[in-house]
């Protein structure tokens, strides 16, 4: 068996009247995310796992910021790509394990929700995906947000 483990990282900075979204998940009554997308740092660390894993660069290469196609996209495209690249190479996700470090919104009232929804677009079992909420204790306040994934797949 051959093993590979990726790791991601993203931060947006808030926009005012902007929908939030995190993990494919909408989030009312939040300032969403500066971004080209729909600006879910979620999605974009753990499409960036994905491809570190696999050794195929990040979402900036894959989707620049000066394709007019990408401007508003929905950021679950980005995730379907970095997934058929994995599959292309024959691997499988064997878990994925993301971090939101955040203080508004506050995380743990909406990670279930989060986690199905990341199990809906991966076709990963949701007790395979963790989603945790951790507050910017110690670092500045907050003008944006943090995300981190870490993913390991398996052939
Ligand atoms: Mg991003």
């Amino acid at each position: 068996m051959e093993v590979r483990v990726g790791l991601g990282f993203d931060s947006h900075e808030f926009e005012e009247g902007k929908p939030l979204f995190l993990g494919g998940v909408k989030i009312e009554g939040e300032k969403g995310l500066k971004g080209h997308s729909d600006g879910d740092a979620l999605l974009h660390a753990i499409v960036d796992a994905l491809l570190g894993a696999i050794g195929e660069g990040d979402i900036g290469e894959l989707f620049s910021e000066e394709d007019q196609r990408w401007k508003g996209a929905e950021s679950r495209v980005f995730l379907e790509e970095a997934l058929r690249r994995v599959k292309k190479k024959g691997y499988e996700i064997a878990n994925i394990d993301c971090v939101i470090v955040s203080d508004r919104p506050k995380i743990a009232p909406v990670k279930d929700k989060i986690r199905r929804r990341i199990s809906e677009l991966t076709g990963v079992s949701p007790e395979r995906i963790s989603v945790k909420g951790k507050r910017r204790e110690g670092f500045s306040e907050g003008e944006g947000l943090v995300c981190l994934c870490t993913v390991l797949l398996v052939r």
